[in-house]
């Protein structure tokens, strides 16, 4: 036989209810998990989008301005271009007047320097070389340069320029700004500030990829097409959007990005996706540490519920019948049993009408077996459980052996069923004479047997004497005359064994069959 574990109903009832408060709390804690975390991403994105699309329209403005102010001081400049003197006190104004440039050049028609601010560049007289400033030479027109490193200083610069033409539409010069890439420059100061002291920041890319402006310098100069982000802004119409991208350093990022008008840059705003969905997890420690008690409640509540539940059936299952003696204080405890809901009331009270049915059969198939069925006489196994009983308890008693006298005769005068009516008839005449404590029975076929406890051989004489003589004088059914002979024996004075003491008894008889019958004679 396979061997099973058993569980006791209580803890049934808790594990289940346990594994359902775990399970709700998990999936309650995760779904919340996963809500606050697309808000939050949602959020940051959209913040992002806002943010580079408000920083490339600032510096675009920015980008509009400068061409503005290099449009005034070159017109203001093809005044005196020979006077080198003054444009470099003018571009001195320039410069030092707004935070636009880093430094200002002054070029003639034939690309030699004619002026610069700081004067201190020592470029004066020398002819520019830089693709930047032959470009804006050739193409006489506002320019913004790709970053490129100066052969003289050999800073990563961008040139601002603007034609210088004088009031005949004659072409005499450039006049160009340059913004120093890796030194504080108006990029910085548009930039560099941003209201979020959370992990993000802005960087801006050329129309190549190319990063001109990041809080960290070193990363100024790298190209970042390979970003998807950067790539999309740059080759596809979508000059402004937001996305979860991980960049070109292996980092999640949510980034906004936007395009610049002007100059064909863009500015790319990010914030690690990390930083920006640590509120997700602590909104889950939150959501624990205020759950905590509540499920603690909960668990406790569900223990006292389980242990009510579980408690009638427990008592039910308890209570085991041993024997006779302990079958009255069974029926009790099924009674004490509190069942308060349907199942345990059905069960309890099945419980008791099968178990009352069974103790009555029980009574029942005893009673039958201790008795015999013709006269209702206890049968001779009782008699001879007592005399064993009460021969280890070395109780004194007396037996009476009782024998029909030619009873053979009645049964072939009268017939077998006469016969029986007459057995019965000397069965009630026994229990008339029997006292309370005395036990009568049928010992087999037409043979009796009438134990008297505590009883000596004197008085058991009388009393087998007043039977015989209520038997002879009694008509029996149909007006049978019967008689009987009787044998007395008393334990222990006449045997020290039942057995002995039957045989004794049966010989007194024998010896009342043989003197005549219809007497009582006393075992010698
Ligand atoms: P005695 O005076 O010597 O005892 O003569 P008896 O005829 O009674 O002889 P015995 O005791 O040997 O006879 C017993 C008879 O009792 C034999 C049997 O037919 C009859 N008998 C035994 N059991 C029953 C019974 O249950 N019903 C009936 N009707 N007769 C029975
Ligand atoms: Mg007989
Ligand atoms: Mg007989």
């Amino acid at each position: 036989m396979k061997k099973y574990t058993t569980f006791k109903l209580q803890y049934l009832i808790m594990g289940v209810a346990f594994l359902a408060v775990f399970l709700t709390s998990l999936v309650s804690i995760w779904s919340g998990y996963r809500m606050n975390e697309k808000t939050l991403t949602e959020n940051t994105l959209e913040t992002h989008r806002v943010y580079a699309e408000k920083l490339a329209s600032s510096a675009n403005g920015y980008l509009e301005e400068t061409f503005k102010l290099l449009n005034v001081n070159a017109t203001e400049m093809s005044a005196y271009m020979d006077d080198g003197e003054r444009l470099e006190r003018k571009a001195d104004l320039l410069r030092r007047g707004s935070t636009a440039f880093n430094s200002i050049i002054v070029m003639n028609a034939k690309g030699k320097i004619i002026a610069t601010s700081p004067q201190s560049l020592n470029l004066k007289g020398i002819k520019v070389t830089s693709r930047a400033s032959k470009k804006a030479l050739e193409e006489r027109k506002p320019m913004i340069s790709k970053p490129y490193k100066t052969t003289t200083s050999g800073r990563e610069i961008i040139f601002i320029s603007t034609p210088i033409y004088d009031a005949n539409n004659r072409f005499l010069g450039v006049l160009g700004g340059t913004i120093y890439l890796k030194e504080n420059n108006v990029l910085n100061q548009l930039l560099g500030k941003h209201p979020y002291e959370d992990g993000s920041y802005a960087y801006v890319v050329d129309a190549d990829g190319q990063i001109i402006y990041h809080e960290d310098k070193t990363r100024i100069g790298d190209n970042v097409m390979k970003n998807t982000v950067v790539k999309k802004m740059l080759t596809t119409d979508s000059e402004t959007g937001a996305e979860r991208v991980v960049n070109t350093k292996n980092t999640d990022m949510l980034v906004g990005y936007a395009k610049m008008e002007i100059s064909g840059w863009g500015v790319i705003t990010q914030r690690p996706t990390e930083l920006a969905l640590a509120p997700a997890g602590e909104m889950v420690n939150h959501m624990m540490l205020v759950g905590l008690p509540l499920l603690l409640l909960a668990l406790v509540i569900v223990i006292m519920l389980a242990r009510k539940i579980a408690k009638p059936l427990q008592e039910l299952a308890d209570i085991t019948v041993v024997d006779r003696d302990e079958a009255d204080a069974a029926q009790k405890n099924f009674q004490s049993v509190t069942a308060w809901y349907y199942e345990a009331i059905q069960l309890k009270q099945s419980l008791m009408s099968s178990f009352s049915h069974l103790h009555n059969q029980v009574h029942f198939f005893r009673d039958q077996s201790a008795t015999d069925a013709l006269t209702g006489l206890t049968n001779r196994r009782t008699i001879d459980e007592l005399m064993n009983s009460w021969h280890i308890e070395q109780r004194m008693y007396s037996l009476i052996l009782i024998d029909i006298d030619k009873f053979k005769s009645i049964n072939d005068t009268y017939g077998h069923g006469v016969g029986d009516e007459v057995l019965q008839f000397l069965a009630r005449k026994m229990e008339n004479v029997a006292r309370s404590e005395d036990v009568c029975c049928r010992y087999g076929g037409e043979e009796f047997v009438i134990l008297l406890p505590n009883t000596p051989s004197d008085i058991a004489m009388t009393m087998a004497e007043l039977l015989r003589q209520d038997v002879e004088s009694t008509a029996a059914p149909h007006a049978i005359q019967v008689t009987l002979s009787a044998g007395v024996a008393t334990f222990p004075v006449d045997a020290h064994h039942p057995k002995q003491l039957l045989e004794k008894a049966d010989d007194a008889l024998y010896y009342a069959k043989e003197h005549g019958r219809n007497q009582v004679i006393l075992a010698k």
